[in-house]
């Protein structure tokens, strides 16, 4: 926040905005066109971008997004076993311009300043908003575990934003011996992609049954349990056997540090030695959240349900992964449901009205092989009484159920959301 503190903020904002009851005094004046700027162009971003001109085909929408090429994490396990190259992973935004008329603006956003309702740009551009919309993912604690800085993930990768990271695991899968030990460390919740880990250690297993079978994936949790467990385990035993291995905390203690040069995780009991190791560290909300002051001590954003609008500076909504939506699990589902009840609260603000009591969704698949999938879903609602989001309904792919259905299911549902967050 330039030149004034958060807290001198509020106090010249009043407490209204942080009760989430500031839509009246951001609706623009009669004749001008109302300004959303939505900055991150993953999920939640583009998303919102998209839903914001479906709901009010009036409003100015910018979507700024820094990075060139924009690679899925949903999928990267997929890659990573091998079955489709980097490129599958590319997403394009351009449908919401030629489609949807969404001013698309490639570059950095370096600060907001919420008092004068303006973004900074790196090249020294200010562009200015009535309602702004933040998703701008996750950034690693790289000061959590002893020996994994920014330095030692070029040598360990965390592989939990796709890309290069991405292609240094598959490299390093690649050149190591049959017989290989592959570790993959896993951090406390919350972090992006509760099941991912599993989803990764699973897929890494499929790649090695066909090209190392000697080798083995051990994971190390910080957990003692973990999301869709017993589908997971009983995978594990029926298609890999002795392949995977799953370490919980209660048996090894936490991490104590890694050598990113000898691949050595020491943890309070016990030392690993690995062939290929998979730091994936504990993590918290995007830089810019951070900076703006809009993250809690926990390094995440608290926000009001019903607009996703935050509760530490009005007209600045936080979707997606960087935001505190509990018990919703940070997931691209999840980043796209909570999209479309922020555009729709958004509209409803800058009109004057109030919005409803939120109803949103997640439904996250794990592919285990290509022809079998398992998956757990929910449902989520505002409890008055608890003030939060609770879990209304929800549910996980019954032991019995068809796998190979479950996977068909999975393909299916990557291209809907793709389509759905992206296209336009
Ligand atoms: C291995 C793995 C597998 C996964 N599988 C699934 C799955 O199967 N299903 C599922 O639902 N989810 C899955 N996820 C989770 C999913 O990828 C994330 O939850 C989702 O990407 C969150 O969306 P987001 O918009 O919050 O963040 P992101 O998609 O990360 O988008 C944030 C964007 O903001 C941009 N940005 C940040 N700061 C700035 C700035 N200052 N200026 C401009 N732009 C900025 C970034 O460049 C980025 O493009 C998986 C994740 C991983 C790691």
């Amino acid at each position: 926040m330039s030149g004034i503190t958060r807290r001198t903020f509020l106090k010249v904002a009043g407490t209204a905005g942080a009760l989430g009851l500031v839509g009246c005094s951001t609706a623009p004046s009669k004749g001008t066109k109302a300004k959303v700027v939505v900055i991150g162009g993953g999920y939640g971003g583009s998303t919102a971008a998209k839903y914001l001109r479906l709901f009010d085909p009036s409003l100015d929408i910018t979507l700024i997004e820094k990075l060139k090429t924009y690679y899925s994490c949903a999928g990267s396990n997929e890659v990573i076993s091998g079955w489709h190259d980097l490129e599958w992973l590319r997403r394009s935004r351009d449908g919401l311009r030629t489609k949807l008329g969404v001013n698309l603006v490639r570059a950095k956003v370096v600060e907001i300043d919420p008092q004068r309702r303006l973004v900074s740009l790196k090249d020294g551009t200010d562009i200015p908003y009535d309602r702004l919309v933040i998703s701008p993912g996750v950034d690693m604690r790289f000061d959590a575990i002893e020996g994994y800085d920014l330095n030692a993930s070029k040598l360990i990768p965390h592989a939990w934003k796709a890309g290069k990271q991405t292609k240094l695991l598959i490299n390093q899968l690649k050149a190591m011996r049959n017989g290989g030990v592959v570790i993959i460390t896993v951090p406390q919740n919350p972090y992006r992609c509760p099941p991912g880990p599993y989803e990764r250690a699973s897929l890494i297993a499929n790649y090695l049954q066909k090209f190392k079978p000697r080798a083995k994936v051990i994971i190390l949790d910080a957990k003692t349990q973990f999301s869709k467990q017993a589908l997971f385990l009983k995978g594990w035993q029926d298609i890999y056997p002795g392949m995977v291995e799953w370490i919980s905390s209660e048996k090894e203690g936490r991490i104590d540090h890694i050598d990113p040069t000898k691949l050595i995780v020491a943890t309070e009991f016990n030392v690993h030695r690995a062939d290929v190791l998979n730091v994936i560290p504990p993590q918290k909300a995007g830089w810019l959240a951070r900076k703006t002051e809009l993250a809690d001590p926990s390094g995440w954003c608290p926000v009001d349900p019903h607009s996703f609008e935050s509760t530490l500076i009005p007209n600045i909504h936080i979707i997606g992964d960087a935001c505190i939506a509990t018990p919703m699990p940070k997931s691209a589902f999840s980043a796209n449901s909570q999209a479309k009840i922020c555009a729709a609260s958004i509209v409803d603000l800058l009109n004057g009205r109030q919005p409803g009591p939120p109803s949103l969704i997640n439904h996250c698949y794990s592919f285990l092989a290509p022809d079998y999938a398992i998956s757990i879903n929910g449902v989520y609602e505002y409890s008055v009484t608890e003030k939060q989001l609770v879990a209304t309904g929800g549910g996980e792919t019954p032991m019995d159920a068809d796998r190979g259905r479950e996977a068909e299911f999975a393909r299916s549902w990557r291209e809907n959301i793709t389509s759905d967050s992206f296209d336009g």
